[in-house]
């Protein structure tokens, strides 16, 4: 029997690690931190961190697509298809999902809390030894990186200004546990980033009392938009025919796009049906571009793009205007220049506003970085990423969006050639499919990634012509 691997223990690797012990694999799923099930995602506490997809819509399973649902009932049976949960609970679900695949395969499942620093392939290329950060050693036939997101990178600033950076008045990853805590309540903060995370920080720290002005900054000032009242919520559009068959171009795509959300408006549809309804054709359109066009929208197009598709719960967007309309959140458009600290403890904040040549100042006592998770893996500041990267297993794809990968998910290496042992499911997906950040994706990933590394049968001990099995199936 073949023992997988699965480094990682999200939402990503959990359902992988659940379809691998159906398919009759031993599992051993590690994670680093003090809790499997979480992830960045379902990590936190805060009750107004609700998910930003409706509960009807975040089940693990596509053949049940009601068992979150059902599990969020018995926690508080007012909740519907339609409600926006805490994403807490999603946590809670997935590590209730881990718990009775324990009791279910008690010989074949083992889950530990341990980061991996380094993985060596074995000469044949048949097996894969993993290190731990405990010191302790692992052997799998196979291995599976589900390594997820991970904290973001510093905010691009002039390189004069990235000393800033060491400042104890700099919060770089604003999801590590605690690390708001430190935040004064009556002293103005800066936020480096306008999109979700920057929602989140600033909704938490208005749930621990903020009361000095919170100041919002990225390069458009473009806030994330809400999703409709999920109750009222039509199926997506089907795409009219010949639509895929639009020139790859960035500017092709975006011209479609606005044409076919102004014809739906005309029939009294919503532009979020036409983004729904791109939503499975997304990595066809997108493997179909250029690399100089996949430049080119993420130059131009990325920022509008991530605020209508990466869509917030209408609660928290009623939030955000609340904030916004009491003063106590200002967002803008612009650059940040310099950080100046000051002696009494303050920073002095000097940024441009977009398309002004004129310097404005910020006085404010902590710097917030809320830039989103860090995809490329070409420059990232992790153990096991930069191991694989230095011993050419693992190759960055050109765009820094994440890994290249074959179509059964197998890690391609520095030649060019398909690994026999590991295998990478998550957000990195996006180098090929750009699609691939939220659970309905992924779970498909995962699901079809068990498919290619279940065990084949074991030969049958009997006389007569050997046995054709097919291959796996290809996803
Ligand atoms: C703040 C936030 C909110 C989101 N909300 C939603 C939502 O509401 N709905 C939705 O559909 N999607 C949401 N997403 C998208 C998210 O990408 C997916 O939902 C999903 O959580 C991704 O799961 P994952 O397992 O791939 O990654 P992660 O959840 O990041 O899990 C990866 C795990 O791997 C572990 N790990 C990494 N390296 C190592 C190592 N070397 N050794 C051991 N363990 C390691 C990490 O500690 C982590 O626990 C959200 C994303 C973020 C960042």
């Amino acid at each position: 029997m073949k023992t997988v691997a699965v480094i990682g223990a999200g939402f990503t690797g959990t359902l992988t690690a659940l379809r691998l012990l159906a398919s009759g694999a031993r599992v051993v799923l590690i994670n680093r931190g003090h809790a499997m099930a979480r992830g960045v995602a379902y990590g936190t506490h805060a009750l107004e961190h609700v998910l930003n997809v409706p509960a009807g819509r975040m089940s693990a399973f596509d053949e049940d697509p009601g068992s979150f649902l059902r599990y969020v009932r018995t926690v508080d049976p007012s909740y519907d298809a339609s409600s926006f949960v805490p994403r807490r609970l999603y946590g809670d679900y997935l590590q209730s999902l881990l718990d009775s695949a324990h009791l279910s395969y008690p010989e074949r499942f083992q889950t530990r809390l341990d980061a991996v620093t380094r993985i060596e392939v074995d000469e044949r290329r048949t097996r894969a030894r993993l290190v731990l950060a405990s010191g302790a050693l692992l052997s799998a036939d196979r291995v599976v990186l589900a390594l997820g997101n991970f904290s973001p990178a510093d905010p691009p600033v002039p390189a004069s200004a990235r000393q800033f950076f060491v400042s104890p008045r700099y919060i770089r990853d604003p999801w590590q546990d605690g690390v708001l805590e430190s935040v004064d309540p009556d002293r103005p903060v800066l936020l480096i980033g306008t999109g979700l995370t920057m929602l989140d920080v600033a909704l938490a720290l208005v749930g621990r009392g903020q009361r000095a002005p919170m100041h919002a900054i990225s390069r458009r000032g473009l806030l994330p938009l809400a999703h409709r009242d999920a109750r009222n919520e039509p199926p997506p559009i089907h795409l009219p025919a010949g639509f895929l068959a639009t020139p790859p171009t960035a500017r092709g795509w975006l011209r479609a796009l606005r044409q076919l959300v102004a014809s739906e408006q005309a029939l009294g549809r919503d532009w979020r049906d036409v983004i729904g309804g791109l939503r499975s054709a997304t990595p066809a359109i997108w493997r179909q571009l250029p690399s100089n066009e996949r430049r080119r929208f993420l130059r131009h197009l990325r920022a509008l793009w991530d605020v209508h598709r990466h869509r917030c719960a209408p609660q928290l967007a009623a939030a955000l205007s609340g904030l916004i309309g009491d003063g106590l959140l200002q967002v803008a458009a612009g650059r940040v220049r310099e950080f100046d600290e000051q002696a009494d403890g303050s920073v002095r904040v000097h940024w441009r506003r977009r398309g002004q040549t004129r310097s404005e100042t910020l006085e404010i006592a902590t710097v917030i970085n809320c830039t989103g998770p860090e995809g490329d893996t070409r420059v990232m500041n992790e153990p096991l990423i930069e191991q694989l990267r230095r011993d050419g297993l693992l190759c960055p794809d050109e765009l820094g969006l994440g890994l290249q990968v074959d179509e059964r998910y197998a890690l391609i290496n520095r030649q060019g050639a398909s690994s026999r042992v590991l295998h990478y499911v998550g957000p990195f997906l996006k180098a090929q499919d750009w699609e691939a950040t939220a659970v309905p994706e992924l779970r498909q990933h995962a699901t079809r990634l068990a498919t290619v590394l279940a065990p084949e049968p074991e030969p049958v001990m009997a006389q007569g012509p050997p046995d054709r099995r097919p291959g796996p199936p290809s996803p």
